[in-house]
């Protein structure tokens, strides 16, 4: 496992300042920052942040992208996420979905999809998890079966994020019922608006809606919506969830909580809370490298998945002790309804904090696959 340290250049740090002056001008001041991919789905916001060429940023110029490198995005979506942008609309399309279909989509879905996503216009959900398959993706149920011209699949998907507002989904299914479970499972982009599809919410315990449970009730998928080589799923999904893990997103979620918290508490009332806020800054910097790390040895063209597993446990596992030791420094009962915007933040943050080791691979599953990296 290596985290090779690497500076920002001269022109890394000047698309910084871009980014942070056009946050200037589109957020209202004192605007209740989202956390992270917990923030609000804002159509019109994505548009003008791809107008800048800021969605899709690593797909391709003959794609509609601007071809940038994974440290350039990098910078932006960290600036996007110190000012709790309204990232969701675009998220799992720009940080995922793309990426998967520049790597086994045909020609045809490129040129189809990735304009449409790098235009912040075409948003995508993620169909892994079950009601019995979530660490365990091998376990899924959801079949395929084929008919001509196409596939008819049956199944129900869990915690599927966004299916309520988004436009596609990506759907892992069996589509033979090979000897080993690993084999026979295949990925296919299915239509959230198609006949047979049904979306019911999932609440969150704050009341807030974020996924759903989605049964798929014999809902037809064309052929030319058969992402990469059927029966390769398995291979395709493990190489998608590298691109989930390391990314300022698992780090960052609880960046307004502190930013509140210093700008209404201040980080010098007592020796205390200059210790707090001094080791969570200390702790923040240091998986920032890590994570800047991983975005610089995508560029130079390897795979990281083991630092990337590593990563996520290290910065959601960080996350959440932010949130467990702002509230002890601060020293009362959360107020949902609080009228500052520290005290309703750490009220949205204690509610729904204790997802962020789940979603994207457990901490449990990370340090498995952290383990066999350094066994290797
Ligand atoms: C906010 C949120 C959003 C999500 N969005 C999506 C989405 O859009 N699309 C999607 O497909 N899924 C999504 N998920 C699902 C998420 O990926 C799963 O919850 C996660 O992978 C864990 O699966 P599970 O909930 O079935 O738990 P299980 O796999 O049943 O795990 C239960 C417990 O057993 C432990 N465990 C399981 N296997 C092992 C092992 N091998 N070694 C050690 N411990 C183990 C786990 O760590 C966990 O503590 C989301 C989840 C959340 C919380």
């Amino acid at each position: 496992m290596v985290f090779r340290p690497t500076p920002l250049t001269a022109a890394e740090e000047r698309l910084r300042g871009a980014v942070r002056r056009f946050l200037a001008e589109e957020l209202p001041p004192g605007h209740r920052p989202g956390l992270g991919l917990g923030g609000r789905h804002d159509p019109e916001f994505s548009r003008k942040l791809a107008a800048r060429g800021w969605v899709g940023m690593m797909i391709p110029p003959r794609y509609g992208g601007a071809g940038a490198s994974p440290v350039e995005r990098f910078v932006v979506v960290e600036e996007l996420l110190e000012a709790g942008a309204p990232i969701t609309a675009h998220w799992i399309a720009e940080r995922q979905t793309a990426p998967t279909l520049l790597t086994f989509g045909t020609d045809e879905q490129r040129s189809w999809f990735l304009p449409r996503i790098a235009a912040g216009e075409c948003w995508f959900s993620l169909g892994m998890s079950e009601p019995d398959a979530g660490s365990d993706l091998a376990a899924v149920r959801t079949t395929a079966t084929r008919r001509t011209g196409g596939w008819v699949v049956n199944g129900t998907k869990v915690w599927t994020t966004g299916a309520h507002v988004n436009h596609f989904f990506v759907v892992l299914c069996r589509t033979s019922a090979a000897g080993d479970r690993h084999d026979g499972l295949s990925q296919l982009i299915v239509d959230l608006q198609a006949p047979g599809v049904r979306v019911s919410p999932i609440l969150f315990p704050d009341g807030s809606h974020h996924f759903n449970e989605v049964v798929l009730d014999d809902v037809f998928v064309p052929d030319e919506r058969v992402l990469g080589q059927v029966g390769s799923g398995w291979h395709q999904v493990t190489a998608e969830l590298a691109y989930e893990r390391s990314g300022p997103d698992r780090y960052l979620s609880i960046f307004g909580l502190l930013k509140h918290f210093v700008a209404e508490r201040g980080a010098g009332r007592d020796d205390f809370t200059r210790a707090a806020v001094g080791r969570i800054g200390a702790k923040l910097w240091t998986i920032r490298q890590l994570s800047l790390a991983v975005a610089r040895s995508l560029e130079c063209g390897a795979a990281p998945a083991v630092e990337a597993a590593l990563v996520k446990d290290v910065g959601t596992t960080f996350e959440q002790e932010v949130v467990e030791l702002l509230r002890y420094v601060a020293g009362q009962e959360i107020d949902p309804g609080a009228a500052g915007m520290f005290e309703a933040l750490l009220a949205e943050c204690v509610l729904t904090s204790p997802v962020f080791t789940l979603r994207g691979g457990t901490t449990e599953v990370l340090r498995g696959i952290a383990a066999k990296g350094l066994g290797r």
